[in-house]
């Protein structure tokens, strides 16, 4: 029989990269999708039709219950999070019950829908593996880079704590209850599909539409901070291989390469074949309050226990989002459609 996955999140970036690398993988891919009218339900709809949807809200315990209850599925991904770091400035509250207490009410309905309590922990064959979305910004302020498994956090933003609370609380349901729960502590990732908020696509959009005469001028903030960039597509693969493994641990997934925002510019205009120098508007209130300068993985755990290696280079990802972007926008394409999910 095919096994099951549940994946929350699966409007999201990596929600729709999972589930297809999923279903290429054998399984009947289900996806947690939330609200009464939510536009990009549709777009799961349309570019994956073999995903099946069961309604679910992270701020709802009873909705996770039930959703776990129908499902009954083998491996649980929890990927819904408010994932946009200003926003958690913004909305501090509610990124802290999405991105934080939502990890606690899906352990809880895991924990509950397998008849787990504190004085019957689970038993090796058949329990629910699960994966949370663990994230680079728990490492915060640089206290030694490259970052590893072993690195102490100093999240820097309401987003990055609540993401520790999450990765903490799945360790523990670890070591209390003996679940197969595991974080996969994420470096930023990027694609075609990603966010339009997210720095990359911000600017892949923006060499795009100045190439295309749509746009003369690109606002951006801190141009020096660094990060780790991989592409999505691969760091789906880790997620799944992080399921498969005998033991429950996390690992660090990341290409052990750092650029810095100012980099990113110069290679994506550079692809678009422009002077980033001419277009770019350095703009302080996009600034953040607090900001996180530099975040460099080192993989090593996964490379030698998983056998994971990252396949698209910085510069070949920049280059497939710009072109992407342009094709997307020479056709008429909206990037806030719901139909411009490449
Ligand atoms: P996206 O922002 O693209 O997707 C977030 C998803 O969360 C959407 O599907 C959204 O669904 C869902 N969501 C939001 N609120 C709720 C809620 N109340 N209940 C259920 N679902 C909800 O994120 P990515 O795909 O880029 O990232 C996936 C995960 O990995 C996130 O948890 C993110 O924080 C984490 N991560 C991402 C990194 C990256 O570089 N991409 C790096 C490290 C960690 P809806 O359509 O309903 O809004
Ligand atoms: P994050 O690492 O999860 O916060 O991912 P982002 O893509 O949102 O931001 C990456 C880095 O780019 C951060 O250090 C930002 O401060 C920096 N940055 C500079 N200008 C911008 C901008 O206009 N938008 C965004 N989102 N980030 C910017």
């Amino acid at each position: 029989m095919a096994r099951r996955a549940l994946i929350t999140g699966i409007t999201g970036q990596d929600g729709s990269y999972l589930a297809e690398h999923l279903l290429s993988e054998g399984y009947e891919v289900w996806g947690l999708v939330r609200g009464q009218a939510n536009p990009r339900v549709s777009r799961v709809r349309k570019l994956l039709q073999d995903v099946q949807l069961v309604r679910g809200d992270l701020l709802d315990q009873g909705s996770l219950i039930s959703a776990v209850e129908k499902v009954q599925p083998d491996e649980v991904y929890n990927l819904g999070a408010i994932s946009f770091v200003p926003m958690s400035w913004e909305q501090a509250e509610l990124t802290a019950e999405v991105t934080g207490m939502g990890v606690l009410r899906m352990l809880e309905a895991i924990r509950v829908c397998s008849g787990i309590s504190s004085t019957r922990t689970a038993n090796g064959s058949g329990q629910i593996r699960f994966y949370q979305a663990s994230s680079s910004e728990m490492f915060g302020q640089v206290r030694e880079t490259p970052q590893a498994e072993t690195t102490p956090f100093h999240p820097r933003s309401p987003y990055g704590v609540a993401k520790a609370y999450g990765h903490f609380l799945t360790q523990n349901y670890r070591e209390s209850y003996g679940m197969f729960a595991v974080s996969g502590i994420l470096f930023n990732h990027e694609s075609p599909r990603r966010g339009a908020e997210f720095v990359t696509r911000k600017v892949s959009l923006g060499a795009a539409r100045i190439k295309l005469g749509l746009a003369s001028e690109l606002r951006l903030g801190n141009l020096e901070a660094r990060r780790d960039w991989g592409y999505a597509g691969d760091y789906v693969r880790a997620m799944h291989l992080m399921l498969q493994a005998e033991t429950p641990e996390d690992y660090v997934i990341g290409t052990g390469r750092t650029q810095s925002v100012r980099e990113l510019v110069e290679a994506a205009f550079g692809a678009a074949g422009l002077d980033w120098e001419q277009y770019v508007v350095c703009d302080q209130a996009l600034h953040r309050p607090a900001e996180v300068d530099l975040l460099c993985a080192d993989p090593k755990k996964a490379r030698v226990q998983l056998g994971w290696e990252p396949s698209v280079s910085f510069e070949e990802l920049v280059a497939m989002m710009v072109e992407s972007d342009i094709k997307l926008l020479s056709e008429g394409g909206d990037p806030d459609q719901d139909s411009s999910w490449p």
